[in-house]
């Protein structure tokens, strides 16, 4: 059994991939080839915002909107403590300081009790100004954005949605990478929506941001014209394989992927709820597009011993993740450190995602529910 069946997804799209790669071949414009803006345009209709400015993956997506914002030394933006390393590693290259939040049981998400907690911290000490807040849609559900909305407008902070997980999901019929000040997303192959290489996207309904960002993702350029330059910025871009590649995927997405693969969480968690784990939540009028479906054991112990028995089943599973960001090496010695999140720290030792995606089926379900 495949974590992640990208095989099987090419086979069930192979006329479509195949002719749109080929075409790419024939066509030669490897960059900035039509497909690019083509793809913009669907993205941006179908997150339901005006912007969508693609680059070369989810962490330079993250990067430039901080850029945008101007985020430096002296800055501290608010993270969430359990997440993937590139929401904390992208304030911290430029400079700023992130501050780690801790995250609710339920959910994965950023818990936005603690986060309001750790903005009055972080004003009251004055080390830092409180510049952004990264909300990370993990695992395919959107953060609470109805209150995290609230709290950065409440303290003047922007709001950064990192959807690189959530791309598909929704909260009340709006979609993912909407509820961001700006919102990014990775087309990495196993994310939710992924291409067979690397590329992201940025979204925003603020046309000046927009523009800016389109400028930093091709080396600070003025307008169209790349050899005027007017900031220093990157080579960030997603090439038109990939576009023409997403284009094919977007439309069994948008048609039936992300409904498949809620059908196939219904079903674990028809199956597992009988069981003695505590299984993901969805909150009422939230969506999720299931990047990952993500159990908790009773400790690090038994998780073991559910990944042997697994393992020997030939079924595939992985800690999503396994340690708090606050004590990653990258960050010791800096106030990124200084972090009390014990939610965060009790999932590292229980959390065990199992294999998820649109093409499994009930069968294999049956399986993994006999085996756990
Ligand atoms: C994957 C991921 C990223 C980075 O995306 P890349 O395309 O791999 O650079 C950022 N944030 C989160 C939460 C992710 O899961």
């Amino acid at each position: 059994m495949e974590f992640r069946d990208l095989k099987k997804q090419y086979q069930v799209l192979k006329e479509e991939i195949d002719r749109a790669i080929l075409n790419v071949c024939q066509e030669a414009n490897f960059i900035s080839g039509f497909q690019v803006q083509l793809l913009e345009e669907q993205l941006a209709e179908y997150v339901g915002v005006k912007y969508c400015v693609s680059c070369a993956n989810g962490t330079d997506a993250l990067t430039l909107a901080l850029m945008v914002w101007n985020v430096k030394q002296g800055d501290a933006v608010f993270v969430p403590d359990f997440t993937f390393f590139a929401s904390g590693e992208c304030p911290a290259f430029l400079g700023a300081t992130p501050i780690f939040v801790d995250v609710d049981e339920d959910t994965y998400n950023m818990d936005p009790q603690k986060l309001e907690e750790a903005i009055i911290r972080v004003k009251e000490s004055g080390k830092y100004f409180p510049k952004a807040v990264i909300a990370v849609d993990l695992f395919g559900l959107p953060a609470d954005y109805t209150q995290i909305q609230t709290i950065c407008k409440r303290y003047g902070i922007l709001l950064l949605e990192d959807g690189a997980q959530g791309f598909g999901g929704g909260i009340n019929g709006r979609r993912a990478c909407s509820f961001g000040d700006i919102s990014t997303t990775s087309f990495f192959p196993a994310k939710p929506l992924g291409c067979y290489g690397d590329g992201g996207a940025v979204f925003t309904n603020n046309e000046n941001w927009a523009e800016m960002l389109r400028s930093y993702a091709v080396h600070g350029k003025g307008g169209v014209d790349k050899y005027n330059n007017v900031r220093i910025g990157m080579n960030s871009r997603l090439d038109t394989l990939q576009a023409a590649i997403l284009l094919a995927k977007l439309n069994a997405f948008r048609n039936y992927e992300v409904e498949n693969v809620n059908k196939i969480a219904a079903l674990y968690d028809n199956i597992l709820k009988k069981k003695q784990f505590r299984l993901p939540k969805v909150p009422e009028g939230f969506y999720s597009s299931w990047a990952q479906y993500t159990i908790q054991l009773p400790n690090k112990t038994e998780r073991i011993k559910t990944q042997e028995r697994l393992k020997e089943h030939a079924i595939p599973s992985a800690v999503y993740y396994a340690k708090p960001m606050h004590t990653q090496k990258a960050f010791s010695g800096t106030d990124s450190a200084v972090s009390y999140c014990p939610v965060t720290e009790k999932l590292c030792n229980r959390v065990l995602s199992l294999p998820i995606h649109p093409y499994m089926t009930e069968e294999m379900i049956d399986l993994i529910g006999r085996i756990l």
